[in-house]
């Protein structure tokens, strides 16, 4: 795809993910020469800066040691700033000729990407005002909206999001940003399943046992009580990462690799998710936990109701474990088990497809531990491991697990791995959307979310208590049917 001539224009670019990703991204796909001939940045936020300044608080030169200062500098004269006097509902008259006058210097052609990074409260205020200078007009040029997350709170406030943004852009010139399906190992999924002709056959119910994922951070909430006391582990990662994992998992081989057949093929995966609502089955499949206060190797860490600006009362989640099922030919009857939590032995995102065991087992050792699973690993070393049985050299048929790993790392020259937030940004800015998140997915993924919250809301589903550095409560454990456990990601 071409790179046409573009403006960009990030609107809460005094915030910390302007400095820390989004500017660094942008500055990388430069370097590495994805950028059109002709393009401009300009930061927009309430607070003043001149463009000197915008220019000194995103700090390349700092980041980039090993790049001369000629050669950012080339890079940071096409950085400016504009601000907003005191707030984003104004009348966007002098934002609008800063951006004709871009456009015009820098033979941006119109074709302009608005990028929100504020809170999500400020997204529909920006599109009006956007709207009322013309600014969502695409008959000079395209014009493109990236939203940042978290999008809604629930499904009633994500729909009221997406009805505010649709009173001014439509759907196709909005993309909703997840940084999870950035990343490398996350498009990997769509490859491993549909270039191949060795898993696909065995993708469906009667060789897969069941499917795990988890997602682990070894740290507390640290600086970001304040945010996460009013989200928890359900609402910052479950409804936005893991179930977009978990469409990719389970969704049907799209006609191509079309973004609008992709995201369909998605669409009807969420919506195929066993909705649960009798408050026994929720009780049944559902987990909660909070971190307590602990020691790890010797240190002692504050319990996640000590941590500043969290409610001593706090009832938030910083562990939460869901069983459902998926209700579609392919699925039938196969348990899905998704973990999300802080204060875990380790950091680690990863996919865990379990097959059957053979249905007659002539070798008389085997163990539901030694039976095949595909490991798709989506953080820290990037990679798929495959696990199957091997004979135990020597007398006898003794079996022992073997491994087929590919690890990206070992395609020795990472550089041109690129950063969630390069490829998502290039991929706007070639107006693919396929690694954005429509609207209608991003409702099913609510709607199969707020029965849990609702019920833990009510207050009687419990909520357990667990030590730093321990997989989460143990009753999460009794979530697994049969013989099987959650896998430790910790053990190759
Ligand atoms: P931030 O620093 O809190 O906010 C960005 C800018 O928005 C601020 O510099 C501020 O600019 C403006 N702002 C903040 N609160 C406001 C308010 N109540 N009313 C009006 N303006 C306000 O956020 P960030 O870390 O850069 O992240 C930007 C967005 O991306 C957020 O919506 C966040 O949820 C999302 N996000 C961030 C990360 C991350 O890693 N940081 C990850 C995922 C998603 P002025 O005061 O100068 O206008």
């Amino acid at each position: 795809r071409k790179t046409e001539n573009q403006l960009l224009v990030i609107f809460g670019a005094s915030g910390d993910l302007t400095a820390r990703k989004l500017v660094p991204a942008l500055y990388k796909l430069y370097k590495d020469k994805h950028l059109p001939e002709h393009f401009a940045v300009l930061g927009v936020a309430r607070s003043f800066m001149t463009d000197e300044e915008f220019r000194k608080r995103v700090a390349l030169e700092s980041k980039y040691l090993d790049d001369s200062e000629e050669f950012i500098a080339t890079f940071s004269e096409k950085l400016f700033y504009e601000d907003l006097h005191k707030k984003y509902d104004v009348d966007y008259r002098e934002l609008n000729e800063r951006i004709q006058d871009l456009n015009t210097t820098y033979q941006c052609d119109n074709n302009i990407i608005f990028y929100l990074s504020t809170p999500p409260s400020l997204f529909e205020a920006i599109a009006k005002n956007l709207t009322a200078k013309g600014l969502n007009d695409e008959r000079l040029g395209w014009k493109r909206l990236i939203v940042e997350k978290p999008f809604g709170y629930s499904l009633e406030t994500a729909k009221s999001l997406n009805d505010g943004l649709h009173r001014y852009f439509k759907e196709s010139q909005i993309y909703r940003i997840d940084h999870y399906l950035g990343k490398e190992t996350v498009q990997n999924i769509l490859v491993t399943r549909f270039a191949n002709s060795i898993f696909e056959p065995l993708w469906n119910r009667d060789y897969i046992h069941h499917v795990e994922i988890t997602n682990a951070e070894s740290g507390g909430v640290e600086s970001r009580g304040g945010y996460y006391d009013k989200s928890g582990a359900l609402r910052d990662m479950f409804q936005s990462h893991l179930l977009q994992l978990v469409a990719l998992i389970v969704m049907e081989p799209p006609l191509s690799a079309n973004p609008e057949e992709i995201r369909n093929e998605k669409m009807k995966a969420l919506k195929s998710l066993r909705l649960m609502t009798d408050p026994k089955v929720l009780e049944e499949n559902t987990i909660r936990g909070q971190y307590l206060a602990s020691e790890i190797e010797g240190e002692k860490v504050k319990g996640y109701r000590e941590e500043v600006d969290v409610d001593p009362d706090s009832t938030t989640e910083t562990y939460a474990a869901v069983k459902f099922y998926v209700d579609n030919w392919r699925w039938a009857d196969v348990p899905f088990y998704v973990r999300t939590a802080k204060r875990m032995p380790t950091k680690v995102t990863e996919v865990v497809i379990h097959f059957k065991s053979p249905h007659h087992q002539i070798f008389k050792n085997s163990d539901m531990n030694k039976d095949n699973k595909l490991i798709i690993r989506i953080q820290p070393d990037e990679g798929i491991l495959v696990k199957f049985g091997v004979k135990v050299p020597g007398q006898g048929f003794a079996v022992e697990r073997g491994n087929l790993d590919f690890y990206y790392e070992s395609l020795g020259d990472e550089s041109h791995i690129m950063e969630a937030y390069e490829r998502l940004l290039l991929d706007a800015m070639q107006g693919d959307a396929t690694l954005y998140a429509r609207a209608d997915e991003v409702e099913a993924a609510w709607r199969f979310t707020d029965p849990i919250l609702d019920h833990w809301k009510k207050g009687d589903a419990k909520i357990y208590g667990y030590s730093a550095g321990v997989w989460g409560p143990q009753h999460a454990d009794e979530l697994i049917e049969g013989k099987s456990m959650w896998r430790n990601p910790c053990e190759n």
